[in-house]
């Protein structure tokens, strides 16, 4: 019977402990978003374009409709390249 108690009493902590964090999750809006730091610093990745070259303007850039980040076909699980940024493996747009 004691062991029911304490079993129930686990579960409704770690019920209550998830229930707790969901907010914190939707709050941050970034519940989801991921980032390859290993490749970015192998590749060499900033946030910010460099000599006017820019995610937005790369071939292997994949812009997320209505996000202001995108991902990228080199970068797996990264959802946070930004199209002003750049890397090493950069390569135009076909034109
Ligand atoms: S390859 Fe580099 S420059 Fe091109 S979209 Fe990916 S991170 Fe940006």
């Amino acid at each position: 019977m004691a062991d029911t108690k304490i079993t129930r009493r686990s579960l409704l902590k770690s019920g209550a402990a998830a229930l707790a964090a969901i907010p914190v999750l939707a709050a941050s809006g970034r519940a989801f978003a991921a980032v390859n730091a290993a490749l970015r610093a192998s590749m060499k990745y900033q946030d910010k374009p460099n000599d006017g070259k820019d995610c937005a303007g790369c071939a292997q850039f994949i812009p997320m409709p209505g996000k202001p980040l995108g991902g990228c076909k080199i970068f797996p699980g990264d959802d946070e390249i930004s199209p002003k940024g750049w890397c090493v493996a950069w390569v135009a747009v076909p034109k």
